[in-house]
């Protein structure tokens, strides 16, 4: 009996400039590809190692617990949270956008009182807010934030909020998913207890790891626990084990990804961390200078833009999701779509990783600027272009 050969190539490659996953660097995949190792080989091992002490590097810390969990971003939510957070303890959440509401549910799921502190979408918590919280709440033990809220482009102030917590004896936690590599997120000197990100946004990974790093104030509390993490697989403690402190099995661990991880922070780190802080600036400089002169507006308020993602406007009467649809098949180029009270008014353009280069920022901006102008925005031809330009000849 003969059957049909599926000779389907794959997917067509996408210029991936959305919200997440970025591109993919070239030698991440190469790296990918290396032969799979048993997860209790000496030789593996010495790859967890340099792993771990890169994530070290780039967390800016030097907190022994620092591992990838193996799962996307959310995991390392949960993991953040299961571990943190006992049942009737209070955390205070600043709520602005989707992620931090999904903090609030993570947190609610672990029998938590949350505390909400919210603000408008587009806006960042005041550190007031928070301060009168934790006055009303003396009991709490974590404060929760999103440095980059990926649904708004927000970049949350952490410094002020981190304080306040200490202050307060609370632990401070922030997801880092949007941020990590392409904003300065200095974890030990920002005082932050507990951290976790992502790979597959500024670190130009596929998806699937979630780095995460605990101080030793958030280990201590972990170890004085009355109850076990609600998730066996999310348990640090145990995960330190096979990680760090002993090489106890846990769970097969996802090689490749774990080879795609360490080459990912091995470019990054042979960039260096300043420069990979100033080019994301550059090309959001560059962003922000185009959306202003193409009469467009973002939602995040002015003096919290965030680099990496940039949540743009559409002008009355054009539908963002058809403009979206139109840059995926007609260019290649994928971005994301507004949530929450944004859904059909905004695209979100990232600027992450290696996808954060100017040839990106010219080529997306080229095309949104013939679709807005065929689709009857009026503006000045190439407008966007120039001043993308612009602020590339003046640096
Ligand atoms: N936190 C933030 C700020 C995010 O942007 C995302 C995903 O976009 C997540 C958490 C969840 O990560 P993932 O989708 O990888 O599970």
């Amino acid at each position: 009996m003969s059957r049909t050969v599926n000779t389907d190539p794959g997917p067509t490659a996408k210029n991936l400039l959305g919200p997440g996953p970025s591109n993919v660097h070239p030698r991440v995949y190469k790296a990918m590809t290396s032969p799979v190792l048993s997860h209790m080989d000496p030789e593996f091992w010495e790859i967890m190692d340099e792993t771990v002490e890169l994530l070290r590097e780039v967390f800016q810390t030097r907190n022994p617990l620092t591992l990838p969990l193996s799962g996307t971003g959310s995991a390392g939510m949960e993991a953040a949270l299961y571990n943190s957070l006992e049942p009737g303890d209070t955390v205070i959440v600043g709520v602005a956008g989707f992620f931090s509401s999904r903090i609030v549910e993570i947190a609610q799921r672990c029998d938590a009182n949350v505390v909400s502190v919210n603000a408008d979408w587009g806006q960042a918590i005041p550190p007031e807010a928070i301060d009168a919280e934790l006055k009303r709440h003396p009991e709490a033990k974590v404060v929760a934030l999103v440095h980059c809220e990926t649904s708004t482009g927000v970049l949350q102030p952490l410094e002020e909020i981190g304080r306040l917590a200490h202050e307060h004896g609370a632990m401070f936690l922030v997801d880092s998913v949007a941020s990590m590599g392409g904003h300065d997120l200095a974890v030990d000197s920002l005082g932050i207890d507990i951290c976790y990100s992502g790979s597959q946004k500024c670190l130009s990974c596929p998806p699937g790891l979630a780095p995460i790093t605990l101080s030793d104030t958030a280990s201590q509390a972990m170890k004085a626990r009355k109850s076990k993490p609600r998730s066996w697989y999310l348990d640090l403690s145990m995960l330190d084990e096979y990680w760090i402190s002993a090489r106890k099995y846990h769970h097969t661990a996802p090689a490749s990804m774990i080879y795609a991880l360490r080459e990912s922070l091995r470019i990054l780190t042979e960039e260096g961390l300043e420069s990979s802080f100033a080019r994301h600036h550059l090309n959001g400089e560059a962003m922000r200078a185009a959306v202003g002169a193409m009469g467009l507006h973002l939602v995040a308020s002015e003096e919290v833009r965030s680099d990496t993602v940039h949540a743009i406007l559409m002008p009355e009467g054009i539908d963002a999701d058809q403009v979206r649809q139109t840059l995926l098949n007609d260019y290649k180029i994928e971005t994301g779509g507004g949530l929450g009270p944004f859904k059909g008014k905004v695209i979100r353009i990232g600027l992450m990783g290696y996808s954060s280069q100017a040839s990106n920022v010219l080529t997306v901006l080229s095309a949104l600027e013939k679709i807005l102008i065929k689709r009857g925005h009026e503006m000045p031809p190439s407008a966007g272009v120039s001043a993308a330009n612009r602020i590339y000849t003046e640096a």
